[in-house]
């Protein structure tokens, strides 16, 4: 998993020229990039053809080797944005539309600054939110409505603050209850009681709101939980698991099934090793971002029967391919007919096999990025020095924190921020970052009662994963009835983790 997260790069972003334009851009490869750059609408253009890359295959070298020439000669889009509509500033975004920093941007509407945020609409600053509206400031939620600053919460709505929460409703500062209404920190009251108690919180007041979280702080730990987050499971390993069956030491699986060592899919079945795809998929192994069946060992496809392609769409039947479109029967982008490259594909293969490259994932060295560029860093960070001794590549990233100009003070409550604010730079509170706000987000802080960050993105973002449980299992008991369970619960911490028979029985 860490080799395939090595070769995505979800967030940094460079200004660079498009190689084909030359018109100034964003991108998410740097002007140092080995291969040329063109800005995305210009890539899906026919001003250009990738099979012009073709070349023979040479059995007296490594293949990888020639993958990795291949791959560093041919084109590659700015950022990759799929069948989406004023998306320009996100990232790894299909069938999203209005759309602003959002990296891994998965059928949404009107969502900004959230990174793997799938079917919703009007989220912000989330992480891993799935079919949820109106969300703000949560992490792993799943169908919910009007939450803000939540955490592994399913089928909730208009409520806030709340942890390890299922079907609970207008609920406030709640930590581990099921199907709930009119409770504030884990208390119930009387519709009336509870309206007028909300009334007198403005979460639009950063003060306010610090007083609700260290509340709720004070609740979270002692809560029964169920060894995994997830909901309608059957037969499964890992952690965050909705609607899945047969899946074995996975995390952030939706509607799967018959998967293993996967991690951020969605309606997959049938798949070994493959991470941040959109549906659906079957039968595909050791795989980055693929869409289809029979994809192995694939970076960026969507279509069918590929092996070894890379950033290729609508193909069927390549091997070895880079940026190709609509192709069948292409090995290194060169076209052959439907017997020769039968004949051809067996031939490497066996080849493979004996060089031992096989079923490998592409080698690091044919990432584009270096090692801290990508969202290895963010799952499996290392330091400089770490990276370097495993001979990968580091970057030293020019942090801008130059600005030197007037800090503007952002006031404590929503309520006296004006206009003037979008055109003003902000200074990150921990990072000391510049950072900007959009008059889209001002609006919308505006109509949710809701203070303006006082974090850079970056630093939210960072923020928002250090809340997630980590992706590692380890055996325990159910603390109930003693049953072995796996769990991302590490025996040091506070919460009470039962299996899930027993969480059923006592929580209800
Ligand atoms: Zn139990």
């Amino acid at each position: 998993m860490q080799r395939r997260m090595m070769f995505r790069n979800f967030f940094n972003w460079y200004h660079r020229k498009c190689d084909l334009s030359g018109k100034q851009i964003v991108s998410m490869y740097d002007v140092d990039a080995p291969f040329p750059v063109y800005e995305m609408r210009e890539w899906w253009s026919d001003k250009w053809d990738g099979k012009k890359y073709g070349r023979d295959v040479d059995f007296s070298r490594p293949v990888f080797e020639q993958l990795k020439d291949l791959s560093f000669s041919v084109p590659r889009m700015s950022i990759s944005n799929i069948n989406c509509e004023n998306t320009d500033y996100c990232n790894m975004s299909w069938e999203s539309r209005n759309c602003y920093l959002v990296f891994g941007n998965v059928g949404n509407e009107d969502c900004y600054y959230g990174h793997v945020v799938w079917q919703s609409k009007n989220c912000y600053d989330c992480l891993y939110v799935y079919a949820s509206q109106f969300c703000y400031q949560c992490v792993d939620c799943v169908n919910c409505h009007g939450l803000a600053f939540c955490l592994g919460c399913d089928n909730c709505s208009d409520s806030g603050f709340s942890v390890n929460c299922m079907g609970c409703r207008e609920c406030f500062g709640c930590v581990g209850l099921k199907n709930k209404t009119n409770y504030i920190f884990n208390r119930h009251y009387p519709k009336e009681e509870y309206k007028r108690m909300i009334k007198e919180f403005n979460r639009g007041n950063i003060n306010h709101i610090a007083m609700a979280q260290k509340k709720v702080d004070e609740l979270v730990g002692k809560e029964i939980v169920k060894y995994y987050h997830g909901f309608n499971c059957e037969n499964v390993t890992g952690d965050y698991l909705y609607n899945c069956k047969n899946i074995f030491n996975s995390y952030d699986l939706k509607n799967c099934e018959n998967c293993s060592y996967s991690a951020t899919l969605d309606r997959f079945s049938n798949c070994q090793d493959c991470n941040f795809s959109s549906p659906p998929n079957e039968w595909s192994y050791n795989s980055l971002t693929t869409t289809g069946h029979h994809l192995l060992m694939c970076h960026t496809v969507n279509g069918s029967d590929a092996i070894y392609c890379d950033n290729c769409f609508g193909c069927k039947d390549c091997f070895g391919c880079v940026g190709l479109k609509n192709q069948q029967y292409c090995v290194l982008n060169k076209q052959y007919s439907k017997d020769e490259y039968k004949k051809l594909t067996a031939r490497i293969i066996e080849y493979m096999k004996k060089t031992k490259e096989w079923g490998e994932f592409f080698s690091p060295d044919m990432s584009p990025f270096a090692y801290n560029e990508t969202i290895a860093q963010e799952y499996y960070p290392f330091t400089k020095d770490e990276v370097e001794k495993r001979g990968l590549r580091w970057k030293d990233k020019d942090e801008n924190k130059n600005y030197k100009g007037p800090k503007y003070h952002i006031p404590d409550d929503i309520k006296d921020v004006t206009d003037d604010i979008c055109k003003q730079i902000l200074t990150c509170e921990k990072t000391g970052k510049p950072y900007k706000i959009i008059p889209q987000e001002l609006k919308f802080y505006r109509q949710q009662n809701l203070p303006v960050p006082r974090l850079c993105p970056e630093q939210r973002l960072k923020e928002r994963m250090a809340m997630r449980n980590p992706r590692k299992l380890w055996g325990r008991s159910c603390m109930n009835c003693g049953t072995a369970i796996s769990t991302t619960y590490s025996p040091d911490r506070p919460e009470k983790v039962y299996c899930e028979k027993c969480y059923l029985e006592t929580i209800y």
